[in-house]
């Protein structure tokens, strides 16, 4: 069986600076650490967190009255402001993990607000991220949409027909996103863009790899859990640009065996929450099975790394300072 393996893949800086948030984290104040939502959507990163002594919870009131003094995480997706509000008002110390390119289209939508702009937000309803977009501003200041047809058919409010800006998550389809924005520019000429793309450079990245992968293997998995957006968004991506088959793998005891033949050209790729070991693992269950040869497909490297919060960088100078 031939394996091509697409980079980039996996963990990008937002996640990696998440997962070192809640570690770095228990290491200084200890466990418990309260993190709100999932602190990235990965379902192995989320169990081995827990098992160092992180909480997971969905909301701030889920923490009991004993542990009010201990430290809240809120998720690389990004929170609504009323949640750090809320934190404030109960004495709750938090530190926040929201990835610095989500924080930025925080900034942004909330510039167009300020200079009279209604918001559209193209993104996935329900999603964390989405929710945390919407919460940056009051109420009824965002509208949100799907789809090319939602686009087709947007009203915006009255008098704001020359007022618009747009957003978007930043984890979507990159083509499916441009046919929606052709779309809101067509029919609002005056809309105005974000200033740097939305879809952040990892999502874009690894659906470019996959698009490669795509034309090369007749099926794609992509590892990565079931709630992760960009994990979904590279399935549809491989089928769109060539792959027969492409699933979605939560890990190794996923693997669609029935599916594979020997004669297959299998693609690998992993979302952006996905951790390195959980491929490790659907390669050596390939090698098991099969005669493999490997070969990776490479588009771009990434060399980007985010800083840690200001209170958690304090630690190596501390350390510095003892040693
Ligand atoms: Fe940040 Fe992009 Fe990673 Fe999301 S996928 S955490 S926006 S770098």
């Amino acid at each position: 069986m031939k394996v091509l393996l697409a980079n980039p893949r996996g963990f990008c800086a937002g996640v990696d600076r998440a997962i070192q948030i809640v570690e770095k984290s228990l290491e200084r104040y200890g466990a418990p650490i309260y993190v709100r939502h999932e602190i990235v959507h990965n379902k192995h990163v989320v169990d081995s967190l827990r098992a160092k002594g992180a909480i997971f919870i969905d909301e701030l009131d889920d923490i009991p009255s004993k542990d009010k003094d201990r430290p809240v995480i809120f998720s690389a997706h990004g929170v609504p402001k009323s949640v750090p509000a809320s934190a404030e008002a109960q004495n709750i110390f938090y530190i926040d993990a929201t990835c610095p390119l989500v924080s930025k289209v925080h900034r942004e939508a909330e510039r167009h607000h300020k200079n009279g702009h209604h918001i559209i937000l193209i993104g996935h309803a329900g999603h964390p991220e989405v929710i945390g977009t919407m919460g940056q501003l009051p109420e009824g200041a965002v509208d949100l949409i799907e789809t090319v047809e939602e686009a087709e058919n947007y009203m915006p409010p009255a008098g704001f027909e020359d007022k618009l800006s747009f957003a978007t998550q930043t984890t979507l389809s990159v083509d499916d996103t441009s046919d929606i924005i052709q779309v809101l520019q067509r029919r609002f000429p005056s809309i105005q863009a974000p200033h740097k793309e939305d879809i952040c450079y990892a999502t874009t990245n690894r659906q470019n790899a996959v698009k490669e992968l795509a034309q090369r293997c007749n099926k794609v998995m992509v590892v990565g859990s079931t709630n992760s957006s960009n994990s979904k968004r590279l399935v549809e991506v491989a089928l769109r640009y060539g792959a027969e088959q492409a699933w979605l793998v939560e890990n190794k005891n996923a693997i669609p065996w029935v599916h594979l033949e020997k004669s297959d050209i299998v693609g690998i790729s992993a979302g952006a929450s996905a951790p390195e070991i959980l491929v490790e693992g659907v390669l050596e269950s390939l090698k098991e099975r099969y005669n493999c040869s490997f070969e990776t497909l490479s588009v771009t490297q990434e060399d980007v790394v985010f800083k840690l919060p200001r209170v958690l960088r304090a630690q190596k100078q501390d350390k510095k300072q003892a040693s």
